[in-house]
């Protein structure tokens, strides 16, 4: 996945769209105030400048699908693990709720199941009956909507067909109107997601840790610095 954080306006519209697509509850004000928030993306503040010059600039943190990802040796039943695509995977059904990944994630990116929501009547509707629905005293993460690449895929397999390339999209990729994020197979150098990875404002997130993140940030252009000159 590709993230351009010169197109991103912090509007959350993919942490809506994540939370609808893989019914992630919605924890209430009282929880968050108490630091549980759950979200399997972010969208992060930052501030720069003196007020009134104040800029504020945003960047979305999902799971970002690490190819030497530190939540996976440290797992006592191998929930945590990697998929042949390079996906960091997670059986819920194996979590016994440690939570080693969580404290070994240095993007803080996995959420602890913490409690059983109520989908209230009607809600109980509108849940992706693609994706399960967790309880409580798991660790629950991004899986760039892994129930949309294996559609994807099937859906290439019974047409007889290679898997376009930007024709399978995770909610938050789907959603965003900007287009800040691109999702694509990095193994396909001619792919989009790849041709923007090359980009000579590509960065990933703490990269010095050594974690080779599939998440490629495109850094804001200098133009925006020099803007209100
Ligand atoms: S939906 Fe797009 S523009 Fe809005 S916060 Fe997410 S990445 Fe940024």
């Amino acid at each position: 996945m590709v993230i351009d954080l010169d197109r991103c306006t912090g509007c959350e519209a993919c942490v809506v769209a994540c939370h609808a697509e893989n019914n992630i509850a919605t924890v209430g004000e009282d929880q968050a105030a108490r630091a549980r928030a759950m979200h399997w993306i972010r969208v992060e503040r930052y501030y720069e400048g003196e007020f009134p010059n104040v800029k504020t600039k945003f960047m979305p943190v999902p799971c970002q699908q690490c190819g030497a990802a530190p939540c996976e040796p440290v797992c006592p039943t191998f929930a945590s693990y990697h998929t042949i695509e390079g996906l960091n995977g997670q059986v819920y059904n194996r979590c016994i709720g440690t939570r080693y990944c969580a404290n070994a994630c240095p993007y803080n990116t996995r959420f602890f199941n913490f409690y059983n929501p109520v989908w209230d009547k009607p809600l109980d509707l509108q849940l992706n009956p693609d994706v399960s629905v967790r309880s409580e005293g798991i660790m629950e993460k991004c899986t760039f909507c892994v129930q949309r690449i294996k559609a994807g895929e099937v859906q290439a397999a019974a047409e007889k067909r290679l898997v376009k390339d930007g024709e399978i999209q995770p909610a938050c990729v789907q959603s965003c109107p900007t287009q800040a994020m691109v999702f694509g197979d990095l193994s396909d150098p001619e792919s989009e997601a790849s041709r923007l990875a090359r980009s000579n404002r590509a960065t990933r997130l703490l990269d010095e840790l050594g974690t080779f993140p599939k998440v490629t940030y495109l850094q804001r252009g200098s133009w925006h610095d020099n803007e209100n000159a």
